[in-house]
């Protein structure tokens, strides 16, 4: 049999109808990274606008003298917060205490503010005199040696200040709510440690929100949580507008050495979790963190998260916290969150290897697919993942001969990221016009069967090894293989089996490209460009279902 290469120009056409789906996808991304335009200060009474909050902001660390625990400036920034919060009518404290680290006496003074929710007066607890658990809502006031610490942690501490006086204003939640300013949480957590060794409301607590910033720009990320996530994905759901969380990142940070005054909480057995802001790191610990580069929508994000969420825990039963579930989340191109419990993941895994192998049947029925053309799908995908891997990695090298890589960073990451899909792309494009040279032409069938298995494969091993982060696999996976279902069902007389299949690809790889992109941007704000493998094996891994896209023969 004669062995006929593809014609080139069906390549370069699938190559354009790939690009054009990345390139929406990452516009989706790019325009989705944008946290909330600020609302001003005449926006409704009950809304969070990061206008109204800058003003206790600029009054705080206006000023721009850094404010680190135990200096003469340290005491004035205490007290305008405690100013502020008598204006509201609230009746602040302070717990001054001592606190031993590494053999060095510290002083640190937190600030507190309490409001009573009406469970602890009406229900049970009352009956008991003793408060039921309470929401509290913690920063930190105290900033490094070096810098006025106007975003880590001033503009969360503003938006406590204008969350306690929005709630100040409102009916008066079920629950009471603690607002927590520690003091020393730069010289290692002493305010925290203060408050759950030593102060009587840490007894009261029920769930923690930390409020937090390791950059000055960016979305308010909730990258970390307790335990009882299932409980806590439960509640998120029902709160944040603009969600930007995943169960992924929270599993990496868990594993990682940096703390927050949330870790002093967990560690005593509490859960809650953490927000924070992480773009724009070069400012961050230093002195160009001052009101300058505080980023107002940054600033309205976090206070819309920190708003939202205390006003649904306010509300909900946090006297018995259902048993310690787990669970997987992730947001969708921040507009909304879907969750799982833990335990259903590796069900979720075995569903898509069903519909994989039910697939496989079906496209064997429509003579698309052998047996052998199954096994030699999912070689081929392999082939294809490597050589696009082989492709990105090629130009992390080459970006860092010339200069473009410097260290973990680049001077134009946007198009150095983009660098490393665009090559990975060219890889598989390269790779699917091999084969079509040394086999006779890759049957779409194959292409389509075997790039989805590939991911379900994958996906597979993902819910065994790393749950939490597995439904970046297994989304995909299950939207290939359902997808495929869907077009080999659909007559031939209406559309032919290759049309269908290639509409159901594009739309994988359009989901996949708008689960995996946004990623992109949170990978280069928390490591920069390393390791690189890992930064070339995303582009290499969604090249795959882009391969059908390229080597579909509609020349
Ligand atoms: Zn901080």
């Amino acid at each position: 049999m004669r062995v006929r290469p593809l014609p080139m120009h069906p390549l370069l056409r699938g190559l354009a109808t790939a690009l054009c789906i990345l390139l929406i996808a990452a516009g989706l991304a790019t325009w989705r990274q944008l946290p909330p335009a600020p609302l001003p200060a005449d926006a409704p009474p009950d809304v969070f606008s990061a206008y109204r909050a800058f003003l206790f902001l600029e009054r705080m660390v206006g000023d721009g003298i850094p404010h680190p625990n135990g200096s003469p400036q340290n005491d004035i920034v205490r007290e305008r917060i405690l100013k502020a919060f008598r204006e509201m009518g609230y009746a602040p404290e302070v717990q001054e205490a001592m606190v031993d680290r590494r053999g060095r006496p510290f002083t640190v003074r937190n600030v507190m503010a309490r409001l009573p929710g009406t469970f602890a007066a009406n229900g049970d607890a009352a009956r008991s005199r003793l408060p039921g658990p309470a929401v509290l809502l913690m920063s930190h006031y105290d900033s490094v040696p070096d810098g006025p610490g106007a975003s880590d942690a001033g503009v969360s501490v503003a938006v406590i200040l204008e969350v306690a006086r929005l709630l100040r204003n409102a009916t008066p939640p079920r629950n009471d709510v603690i607002f927590l300013i520690t003091d020393g949480e730069e010289y290692g957590l002493l305010g925290a440690l203060a408050f759950v060794t030593g102060h009587p409301w840490v007894k009261d607590t029920g769930v923690v929100v930390n409020l937090e910033a390791r950059g000055t720009s960016g979305l308010s990320l909730m990258f970390e949580t307790g335990d009882r996530t299932a409980w806590l994905a439960g509640r998120m759901v029902d709160s944040l507008h603009r969600p930007a969380a995943n169960s992924l990142m929270a599993a990496v940070y868990r594993t990682m050495p940096n703390n927050t005054d949330l870790t002093v909480f967990l560690r005593a057995g509490y859960t809650g979790y953490n927000f924070a802001f992480i773009g724009d790191h070069q400012h961050y610990h230093t002195s160009s963190d001052d009101l300058a580069h505080v980023d107002l929508r940054s600033f309205q994000h976090q206070g819309e998260n920190a708003l939202a969420l205390v006003r649904t825990l306010a509300e909900s039963d946090l006297s018995s916290l259902p048993e310690a579930r787990e669970a997987v989340w992730f947001d969708f191109q921040g507009s909304f969150l879907v969750w799982w419990p833990l335990p259903l993941t590796l069900p979720l895994g075995l569903l898509a290897l069903a519909l994989s192998v039910w697939l496989m049947l079906r496209l064997r029925r429509r003579e698309a697919l052998s047996v052998g053309g199954a096994l030699i799908g999912i070689g081929q995908s392999l082939l294809l993942a490597g050589v696009a891997f082989g492709a990105a990695w090629l130009f992390a090298r080459l970006a860092r001969t010339l200069g473009w890589i410097v260290g973990r960073n680049a001077a134009a990451p946007a198009a150095v990221v983009s660098g490393f899909w665009l090559t990975a792309l060219l890889g598989t494009l390269l790779a699917v016009w091999l084969l079509s040279r040394w086999s006779r032409k890759p049957r779409f069938g194959g292409l389509v069967w075997g790039s989805s298995s590939l991911w379900t494969l994958l996906a597979l091993i993902a819910t065994l090894l790393f749950p939490q982060g597995s439904y970046l696999l297994l989304v995909p996976a299950l939207v290939a293989t359902m997808t495929g279902l869907v077009a080999t069902g659909i007559p031939p007389n209406i559309s032919t089996l290759d049309d269908t299949l290639l509409r159901a690809t594009l739309l994988t790889l359009f989901l996949t490209a708008c689960l995996w992109l946004p990623l992109e941007f949170l990978f280069y704000q928390a490591l920069g460009l390393a390791p690189a493998w890992l930064t070339a094996a995303r582009p290499a891994l969604v090249s795959v279902l882009a391969a059908p896209v390229l080597g579909f023969r509609n020349g």
